[in-house]
């Protein structure tokens, strides 16, 4: 029997409400990352206890939203109607059961308690971090684990799946730990004889000479501004700004970004600009007509990544880009340097030097950074571990897989605030970002040879809507495995980001 007219449309009842829900939800959502960009870019102090207050009654009325009795009942009559709706409705569909998994899977005890975890713990933190003293922040750390475990067991017994997917998939959703440990052993296995050949070969090389500053800070903004408009960054849809620790914060038509200058060194906020310009380019390029929708939204934090490290190292610290930027920067600060040659550039970028912080790591020693979070963070999420043997085995981890020792716990396992924030699961999708940025970069290269060397000539526009079409306009309409698959023929894999490192730090090409 064929529905009639009218079943159809009480079938689509459900979904249709739920629609105009997740509009409104995402409305808010984006009100309140717009007060958290003036929080973090403009706000004076004295605004930061109602900041907060109206961070939090925002938070809350977004989680109501979700929370509502009716959402169960909404989502259960839409998804038994499944086969009426069109497949980018049934997308959106199930991105909303997930996120609706997301907000309630945790009573709201468990939510409250977490929270005060957190805060607690991390406050302690910042004062046995500088101070070196992991024994001082251990007991609230082990409390903060225990709450996290009990989320975790919580999602898992909703999402399916094991302990640590169920924290990772608010980041990376649907990312399997199956998948990662195969990619990340196989760089594992990799990077340590990279490394060793990679410091032998620069050796060889001339140092890079330090450029003579000072860089006043005007003159590096307006640099980046020149290079985020090469890029295809759309002034008329977003800013640049500053802020403590860089961001992409915003809305897809609105998008802020924000940076941080030292007027002695002009080379870490220019890649860091380009960095977060990649990051923009994809919100700005999620589709129009899906706006406020889940399935209109940016697929996760892997593919995110991937897109400032497809910018950043990819594009921007390439051969024929860094000669296109040479002349540019003798034209921004005013002055000749010997330092502004394309060879210098190549020296200054693409350097290894293995040291013990993360967020000061170079291309070939970062992903063994993150390799030894990802296992340490399973180990304690899957009860393999204790806080009490956490010193050591980052001791130990960071000697097998980087060759260096950390002289204290300030330079090892305190230095990250994520765990002491009670956020486990975030930090693979750093490294999968850089793997799925080579495997695109590549993949583009190959639909049109012509990209890289129009890169020389400040030409973005073949990459940017290659970018468009494979990526960004797909939004959360497919998983990021699916993604990656149908726009370089093949699933994630470390062969290609492999490649790449060796034609750079080996062959300098
Ligand atoms: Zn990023």
């Amino acid at each position: 029997m064929t529905a009639t007219h009218n079943e159809t449309a009480a079938g689509l009842r459900p979904y249709k409400l739920l629609e105009g829900r997740f509009h409104r939800l995402a409305a808010l959502n984006e009100a309140a990352g717009m007060l958290h960009w003036d929080m973090a870019a403009m706000m004076p102090p004295g605004g930061a206890e109602t900041r907060a207050e109206q961070l939090a009654q925002l938070r809350l009325v977004c989680h109501e939203i979700l929370a509502d009795p009716a959402m169960a009942g909404l989502l259960g009559e839409a998804e038994s109607r499944r086969e009426e709706l069109d497949p980018w409705a049934a997308s959106n569909l199930h991105e909303m059961r997930r996120q609706w998994i997301h907000a309630t899977a945790l009573e709201p005890r468990l939510v409250e308690a977490l929270s005060r975890a957190s805060s607690r713990c991390e406050g302690i933190w910042r004062e046995a971090r500088p101070a070196s003293d992991f024994a001082k922040v251990a007991p609230a750390l082990g409390e903060l684990l225990a709450l996290v475990r009990e989320a975790a067991a919580a999602k898992a017994a909703r999402l399916g799946g094991g302990l640590y997917e169920a924290l990772l998939d608010e980041y990376e959703p649907g990312g399997k730990t199956a998948s990662i440990d195969a990619v990340f052993d196989d760089l594992a296995g990799f990077l340590p004889e990279l490394r060793a050949k990679a410091l032998e070969a620069q050796t060889r090389r001339p140092a890079p000479l330090a450029a003579k500053g000072p860089f006043p800070t005007a003159r590096q903004k307006a640099l980046g501004e020149r290079l985020m408009a090469t890029v295809g960054f759309d002034f008329d849809h977003g800013r640049l700004d500053t802020s403590l620790h860089p961001f992409c914060g915003g809305t897809p038509d609105d998008v802020r970004i924000t940076t941080r200058y030292d007027e002695s060194d002009f080379a870490s906020a220019l890649m860091g600009v380009l960095h977060e310009t990649g990051h923009a380019l994809y919100e700005r390029g999620l589709p129009q007509p899906w706006r406020y929708q889940p399935v209109g939204q940016a697929r996760g934090m892997g593919i995110h990544e991937s897109q400032s490290l497809l910018m950043e190292m990819q594009a921007c610290r390439s051969k024929p880009f860094l000669a296109h930027l040479a002349p540019l920067l003798a034209e921004a600060f005013g002055h000749d340097d010997p330092a502004f040659t394309a060879e210098n550039l190549l020296a200054l970028y693409w350097r290894v030097k293995p040291g013990f912080i993360r967020v000061d790591a170079d291309e070939v020693t970062y992903p063994s950074h993150v390799i030894l979070r990802y296992r340490l963070e399973r180990a304690l999420i899957e009860g393999r571990m204790e806080i009490a043997d956490l010193p050591a085995a980052w001791n130990e981890g960071m000697e097998s897989l980087l060759g260096i020792r950390p002289p204290s716990d300030r330079e090892g396992c305190l230095q990250d605030i994520h765990w002491y924030d009670g956020a486990f699961g975030y930090f693979p999708t750093y490294t999968l970002g850089a793997m799925t940025a080579a495997q695109l970069f590549d993949a583009a290269g190959r639909a049109d040879p012509e990209i890289p060397a129009r890169l020389g000539h400040g030409d973005f526009k073949p990459l940017l809507g290659w970018l468009r079409t494979h990526v960004h306009g797909l939004a959360s309409s497919l998983p990021a495995s699916e993604i990656l698959t149908r726009a370089t023929g093949r699933p994630l894999d470390a062969g290609v980001f492999k490649r790449h490192l060796e034609r750079r730090y080996l062959h300098q090409a």
